[in-house]
């Protein structure tokens, strides 16, 4: 089966639904590819922290009715250590800026009602999808569905796929030139059904390791500790993993930990990457194809946001004014912001994990840093224009 669009979306995440909605605001047409099924990708837990830019991006396209009713904003954050914490004011250091939390399968779940609902193509359960012709100016992508092979041809192609998908390695070698680091811990993440116990994210900071509390909704909470990327979760009783988290938060005023079951735990690798450039001929990376993040600045998802937007309107400008200046630099753009992401990411997983080669030097450093961030205006106003999120043109 044959059929054709103007740009061939790969993946249904939060880039490639997010581009989908910009391009058809438009009236550009696309098409998704989408390999899992829509309850898988609608029950997937990820990310949780909605940076100012992208609630203002789906405040501007009509898609907060549930994120107003369901988010939860948070004004400030928690840098915990010795026992005792310290309130970062975001809002107060950013002219009133604020961060959402409203949780990623909740995000997908609005992108793929609204783009269905104008009547967009989302091809779930997509299967061998691969890229073809991306030099020329008629790329296609080729895939299998319900047991029948199709050919997609488009004008231009977007690899919105994750750090797993197709798109990337579909990149001629020469052309790939990545960076990379991977980190010597992960962070053992669990779900939790209890009342928050407390009223914003906690970071913290121990001998024992990094701990966060975070929130899903007023009945569901997310919390992580740093532990041995290597570990297998099996190791982990219910009861090891509250002991940890209540051991790296205690303070001097005793505060206490609420708990109730836990329903999910997983252990995940850290590490950051970038590919640049994020184009090449017809083909376009965004999200998390081009860029992986470790998890301490909850930048993922809003850099994937960022990309696309820039995509939509790089485009926009090539259909409506025969423009191509933006696309060419649209790598270029992307990265500059990227990079900046990748910087805050790597400080803030610096300064709050202990690292396993060195525990003299370096947590004198982090206790160091961590004290200049809590008593300097000036750097505590740095990590909270970066945490609400810079501008998307950067
Ligand atoms: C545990 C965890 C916590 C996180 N917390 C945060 C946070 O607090 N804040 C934040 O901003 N970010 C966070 N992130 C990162 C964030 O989830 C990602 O950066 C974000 O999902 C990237 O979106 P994306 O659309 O680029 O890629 P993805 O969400 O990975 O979507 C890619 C899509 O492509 C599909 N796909 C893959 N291969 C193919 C193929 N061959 N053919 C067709 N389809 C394919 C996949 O099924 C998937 O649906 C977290 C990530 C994890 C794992």
């Amino acid at each position: 089966m044959n059929m054709r669009t103007r740009v061939g979306i790969i993946g249904a995440g939060p880039a490639g639904l997010m581009l989908s909605l910009l391009l058809s605001r438009e009236g550009i047409d696309s098409i998704i590819l989408e390999r899992r099924d829509r309850e898988e990708i609608e029950a997937t837990i990820r990310a949780g922290v909605l940076e100012q830019g992208t609630v203002d991006l789906m405040t501007e396209m009509g898609l907060d009715e549930r994120m107003k009713r369901e988010g939860l904003v948070h004004h400030g954050i928690e840098l915990r250590f010795d026992g005792e914490g310290h309130r970062i004011h975001l809002s107060e250091l950013t002219n009133g800026r604020a961060f959402t939390v409203y949780p990623q399968h909740e995000v997908l779940k609005d992108l793929i009602a609204a783009r269905l609902n104008e009547g967009g193509q989302i091809l779930f359960n997509v299967k061998d999808v691969q890229l073809a012709d991306i030099s020329s100016s008629q790329p296609r992508i080729h895939f299998s569905r319900e047991h029948e092979q199709s050919e997609l041809q488009c004008d231009f192609i977007a690899g919105c796929d994750g750090f797993h998908g197709v798109s990337r390695p579909s990149l001629p070698e020469a052309e790939q030139h990545v960076f990379t680091r991977t980190y010597p811990f992960g962070w053992l993440g669990i779900l939790m059904q209890a009342p928050p116990s407390a009223d914003e994210l906690i970071y913290a900071y121990s001998e024992r390791g990094f701990a966060l509390i975070s929130t899903r909704s007023p009945d569901l909470q997310r919390m992580y500790i740093q532990c041995d990327p290597d570990d297998d979760i099996a190791n982990w009783s219910d009861e090891m993993i509250l002991e940890e988290l209540q051991a790296r938060l205690a303070t001097t005023n005793n505060w206490q930990l609420r708990v109730g079951p836990i329903t999910q735990k997983s252990i995940l690798a850290m590490r950051s990457f970038v590919i640049e450039p994020m184009q090449y001929g017809r083909l376009f990376l965004a999200g998390d194809a081009a860029h992986i993040v470790p998890p301490t600045g909850a930048k993922g998802l809003n850099l994937a946001v960022a990309d696309v937007r820039h995509l939509a309107h790089a485009l926009k400008m090539s259909y409506t004014q025969n423009r191509a200046e933006l696309l060419e630099a649209y790598s270029t753009t992307c990265l500059r912001r990227v990079w900046r992401a990748e910087h805050f990411s790597w400080w803030m997983t610096s300064m709050l994990h202990r690292f396993p080669d060195d525990d003299t030097f370096y947590p004198r450093l982090q206790r160091a840093q961590l004290e200049y961030t809590v008593r300097s205006r000036a750097a505590a106003t740095s990590l909270a224009e970066n945490y609400v999120g810079l501008p998307f043109t950067w």
